[in-house]
């Protein structure tokens, strides 16, 4: 295989086989906790195959080298790839010549680039920048930034109950003063595919430029970003099958001319003394530094790899699939689907209500099954907010997905809701009960935790253990889930209140609620160890030995750990505090 012949034959299937599919990703052909693994996690990041796992291991075992200026092969070589991947991506999104499309590390990194340069330029003291209620956290942020640093103001363009852009109130909203609409393609957390065309069109017509967040939609749908006519155009390399790390801006050549660098040094420039620098032409001003040359060469093979199997086939599958899900998801008794818009893609967002159980815990109870969703806010809070909820759990397919798969996620999925039990609420007419301590000591209560785990293999058993001592936590009244009391960082909402024992100068007691299952019980375990304790042994006792010891560790997602970790780091400051008072 020489340099530049990592392609795949360009005829297209006759028909869509997703069994062959499924044979190109090497990864989804394993077990989880036992069961076949069921990726629904797309939406976050889609699997790659082994042809942008190939390129990307060929590049670096045959034709790794910095690019640009070299004058040896090697370089040569590296740099012909990061050009023909640029060609590749151009062609990917329609855009009609290279200097156009500037890579970057994703679509955040994209958007921050806008904010930063052209934001900068076109954004003045009073000026607006329209939103939706619908965005991303990455097309958010870097606007509030833009507006707070330009005394700007940031409008936004509420959904409707389905999760639709109100276009009416869009129009109504535009005024001399706006400036830029930022718009999602495809909402990441509803699956709400906007009418962008409308948008940019009514934009244009007063003058506004926009710029259209396509992470969601650049795996799903073909994008012509010259029929579209936006004026930037941002998505990520890993949700189209691409590597992480890597994404692509594309801008109208006439703003991106006269946009100022967003990061300075290297490649970027034309001509540096230290009384004067100019800058290179585009990309390459956009471009500082070694860029992600494998990314680009990983991201160009996925392209490849997509236009190999055409875009409306993958879009008819995933609509079939999509279709379907929502058919059997919608009929299981207590789940609520949020975002029923008419035009949707791949995203099936949903919250159990009756019996209520947070999104956490169906996300979890699904991965002992091996089906792997995303749960929580999808980082799209204030939507989060205008549906009331704290969150959903989210379902996203890709073209690999199976009609089987689905079956999978709604039988499971409805064993799930079945054996919910709604909580029950014990009563302590508003009087604190403080749990007693279970052994004389933290290391005890250890050794009597870990006796039990040590003799149950089964993780599903060990999660089912937690779930069990959770349901029986001590009951925190309402007055005591304040704001201070809140942990952060947690996956859930999570209260956490300690104090010293009534006539003791140091033995911790504390009081804990969430509202997920599992973090309850986790809450529960770590009453057991500390409740009732000595500050000073809460703070020797090795609570990570223990954590390793009983598999916790291995068993947490790194968001769980996180929030464990918080939950641990409350009881200790508070023992802290305790211990250095009653020393003195
Ligand atoms: N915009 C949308 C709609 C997304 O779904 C995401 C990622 O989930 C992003 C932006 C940010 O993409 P990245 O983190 O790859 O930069």
């Amino acid at each position: 295989m020489n340099a530049t012949s990592i392609t795949l034959p360009k005829m297209k299937p006759a028909s869509f086989d997703v069994e062959r599919i499924r044979g190109d990703f090497p990864i989804l052909h394993q077990q989880v906790h036992g069961k076949p693994l069921v990726y629904l996690d797309n939406a976050a990041s889609a699997q790659k195959p082994r042809a942008v796992i190939d390129a990307i291991k060929h590049y670096y075992e045959n034709d790794h080298a910095n690019i640009h200026r070299g004058v040896h092969a090697l370089s040569e070589r590296a740099t012909a790839l990061y050009d023909e991947a640029r060609i590749k991506v151009q062609k990917f999104i329609g855009a009609p010549c290279l200097r156009e499309l500037i890579f970057t590390r994703g679509a955040t990194e994209a958007i921050n680039l806008v904010a930063q340069t052209f934001g900068r330029v076109h954004v003045h003291a009073g000026d607006e920048v329209i939103l939706t209620a619908l965005e991303h956290h990455s097309n958010i942020v870097p606007w509030q930034v833009l507006c707070w640093e330009k005394h700007a103001h940031l409008r936004v363009v509420p959904v409707t109950d389905a999760g639709e852009l109100r276009l009416d109130e869009l129009e109504k909203m535009i005024n001399p003063a706006t400036k830029i609409i930022a718009v999602a393609h495809v909402s990441n957390a509803l699956g709400t595919v906007n009418p962008i065309q409308k948008i940019i069109d009514l934009a244009h017509k007063h003058g506004v430029y926009v710029l259209i967040d396509g992470a969601q939609a650049t795996p799903h749908l073909a994008v012509d970003v010259r029929e579209l006519d936006c004026d930037f155009y941002v998505f990520s390399g890993h949700k189209v099958y691409g590597p992480t790390g890597i994404g692509a801006l594309y801008g109208k050549p006439q703003h991106l001319e006269l946009m100022p660098p967003y990061q300075t040094g290297g490649d970027m420039i034309s001509y540096v003394s230290f009384a004067k620098t100019t800058w290179n032409e585009l990309p390459y001003k956009f471009e500082a530094g070694t860029p992600n040359i494998a990314g680009a060469i990983g991201l160009a093979a996925a392209v490849d790899y997509i236009d190999a199997i055409g875009k409306d086939m993958i879009a008819a599958h995933e609509h079939k699939l999509l279709e379907y899900a929502t058919e059997r998801v919608a009929a299981i008794p207590g789940v609520r689907i949020i975002g029923t818009a008419k035009e949707k893609a791949s995203v099936l967002s949903f919250i159990v209500n009756d019996p209520p159980m947070s999104a956490l815990d169906v996300g979890t109870r699904l991965d002992l099954d091996g089906v792997a969703i995303r749960t929580g806010h999808h980082c799209c809070q204030p939507l989060m907010e205008r549906f009331g909820i704290a969150g959903t759990a989210r379902a996203s397919f890709a073209m690999y997905n199976t009609i089987e798969e689905v079956d999978v996620l709604a039988d499971t999925l409805e064993k799930i809701v079945a054996s919910a039990r709604p909580r029950v609420v014990v009563s302590t007419n508003g009087q604190p009960i403080y749990p007693e301590p279970v052994a004389d000591n933290p290391q005890q209560a250890a050794d009597e935790i870990a006796e039990f785990f040590d003799a149950v293999d089964d993780w599903a058993e060990k999660y089912q253990y937690l779930i069990d001592i959770g349901g029986k936590l001590a009951p925190m009244p309402e007055v005591l889930k304040t704001e201070p009391n809140r942990v952060k960082r947690c996956q859930s909402t999570v209260f956490m209140h300690a104090r010293t024992r009534p006539g003791t100068a140091d033995v911790i007691e504390f009081l804990a609620d969430s509202d997920a299952d599992i973090v309850r019980g986790e809450l529960a375990l770590l009453q057991k160890l500390y409740c009732g304790q000595r500050a000073a042994e809460i703070l020797a006792f090795d609570i990570q030995g223990f954590m390793e010891r009983i598999g916790l560790e291995r068993n947490l997602s790194p968001g769980r750990r996180t929030g464990l970790s918080e939950m641990i780091a409350r009881v200790k400051h508070y023992a802290g505090q305790v211990a250095q008072k009653s020393s003195k």
